[in-house]
This record gives structure tokens, C-alpha cells and sequence, in this order.
């Protein structure tokens, strides 16, 4: 055993668990966060077989969350003489943003039509979530199908049991965190037990997923102007490019009524009447 802390199922289970595994590939998906980072380390602990970790990185993850996958990585080198597999695109979050060529007819004829220019997919938003696509699920899909397909993996996934209606019925998939009853908060604390406290993220924000999330809450993005005021003066740089590029309509707007610079002349205000 490599750390103290929890066990959340009986002997029995583990065995059952154990003989089941050992006949099968065994692949995660990491996200980094703390529901799949906390299954990572009961996995770990409970000497669960581990073959292959898939972690996405969408090249705008906070510093933090970086240093908190590296530490994961010696982790597992350390556990099991395996690191971490990252699969990123290519280009990246922003050059899928400003640069990609438009490739479909229809797509390229409804930008002219529009005045757009024919590169570059602009800010993404509710509608068009096209980063979670481009960056994180093609990836990810295409890898785990493969090793579904050829090596028969089971696939671990770290859901808790708060959101355990997001499972599916995937007979290759696993949800240990929902099996083992662990919610979103013990979650955390599981990580934190452990000495995994994401450099803090969590004690700052709701959430440790892309610094430039337009979908974010506007509580965060001040949060973001406080405690990353770098990450900030790029996201102020992005979004000035965005509305030269695409101007005011989808495409260009990072927020329904909201610029970055509005955001950051009412924080400022904010900043001022204290
Ligand atoms: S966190 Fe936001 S920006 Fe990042 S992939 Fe998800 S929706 Fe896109």
C-alpha cells in the first residue's frame, strides 16, 4: 500500500474486483479533477490492475492542474513502471479557435454570407461546445473504442455517486466511485488525504477545468482576475482578438452581454467601491 487512508469496499469485493480485472486491460480516463483523480488513487491503493491512464489536456488548463497531473504521473511511474498517456490535438485550443480552416461547403458559404472569415471556430458556447468535441472526446473516444475493440478493455470512469445517473450501460465501462458509494465531496477529501490538494484550485474555484471557459460563472472569472491575474491578461488578449476577428455576433462574443473588457471595467468598479 503506497498511502494511508480509506478503503470503501470489503475483502470480498476486492477479490471479486481483482479476478475480474486481471483477465482484462484495464483503462482510465483521468480528467484530472477530483472525482477521477480520487478513483486513481483507490485503484492505486487497492492494488487494482492498472494498464493504461488517458488524460486530455485542451492546452489551457490552469498551471496548477499541470503540476497536479505530474505529480499523478511519478505517482504511477513510481506504483506501476507506467506514466500517464496525454492525448492533445495538435494546433490546440486557440489555433482551433482563430486558425482552423473551414473545411464543409455549407459552413464556408454561410461565413461569406455573413461577412465571417473562413477561419477559426470563434468563442465556443452553449450551443456550439465544439472544444469539449475537438479537444477532449474525439481523443478520448477514439483511443478508449480501440482498446475496447483490440485488447477487450474495461474502461474506468470517475463518476460519484451524486451524479451516478451520467453512467451509461456500456457493459466494457466501470464506475468504481459509484460501486463504492464515494460522493463528489468525499471525493475531494480522499484526494486531499493524500496529499493531492491540486495547488489549491478547489479551495479557490468550483471547478479545475479550462482557465478560459467561456461557460464559466462570472463569480469565477473574478476569481480568475484575482487569484490569476496572468491567465487573466490572456484571456483579455484572446477575447480582444475574438471580436477583431468574428465581431459582435456569436463567433466574437465570449459571454451573452459580456466582453472580457465589460467584465473587467465592472470588476474594477467592483474593486473601487470597496
Ligand atoms: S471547460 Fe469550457 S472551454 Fe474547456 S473544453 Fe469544457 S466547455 Fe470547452
Amino acid at each position: 500500500m503506497f498511502l494511508p487512508g480509506l478503503f470503501f469496499c470489503s475483502k470480498e469485493e476486492d477479490t471479486t474486483e481483482k479476478q475480474e480485472n486481471t483477465n482484462n486491460f484495464c483503462s482510465i480516463s483521468l480528467s484530472g479533477g477530483k472525482d477521477s483523480t480520487a478513483m486513481f488513487l483507490l485503484m492505486l491503493e487497492k492494488d487494482m490492475p492498472i494498464d493504461c491512464v488517458l488524460y486530455a489536456d485542451t492546452t489551457m488548463e490552469f498551471p496548477e492542474m499541470e503540476a497536479h497531473i505530474a505529480k499523478l504521473d511519478d505517482l504511477l511511474y513510481r506504483e506501476r513502471g507506467i506514466h500517464i498517456t496525454t492525448l492533445r490535438h495538435p494546433r490546440g485550443f486557440e489555433w482551433l479557435m482563430f486558425d482552423v480552416p473551414q473545411q464543409q461547403k455549407r459552413a464556408i458559404d454561410r461565413r461569406i454570407a455573413a461577412g465571417q472569415p473562413l477561419t477559426g471556430y470563434g468563442w465556443p458556447g452553449f450551443k456550439v461546445r465544439w472544444c469539449t468535441g475537438q479537444l477532449k472526446a474525439h481523443l478520448l473516444d477514439g483511443e478508449i473504442d480501440r482498446l475496447k475493440k483490440e485488447r477487450s478493455a474495461l474502461h474506468y470512469i470517475g463518476i460519484a455517486v451524486d451524479e451516478a445517473e451520467r453512467c451509461n450501460k456500456d457493459p466494457q465501462n466501470r464506475y468504481p466511485l459509484v460501486e463504492w458509494g464515494i460522493t463528489e465531496a468525499q471525493a475531494l477529501q480522499i484526494c486531499y488525504d493524500r496529499g493531492f490538494d491540486f495547488g489549491g484550485l478547489y479551495e479557490i474555484y468550483h471547478r479545475a477545468s479550462c482557465w478560459c471557459c467561456p461557460l464559466q460563472r462570472i463569480d469565477e472569472l473574478r476569481k480568475l482576475r484575482t487569484h490569476h491575474p496572468e491567465l487573466w491578461a490572456r484571456l483579455r488578449a484572446m477575447d480582444n482578438r475574438a471580436r477583431e476577428q468574428f465581431g459582435p455576433g456569436p463567433l466574437g462574443q465570449f459571454k451573452q452581454n459580456w466582453s472580457v473588457e465589460r467584465l473587467e471595467e465592472r470588476f474594477a468598479k467592483e474593486d473601487a467601491a470597496q
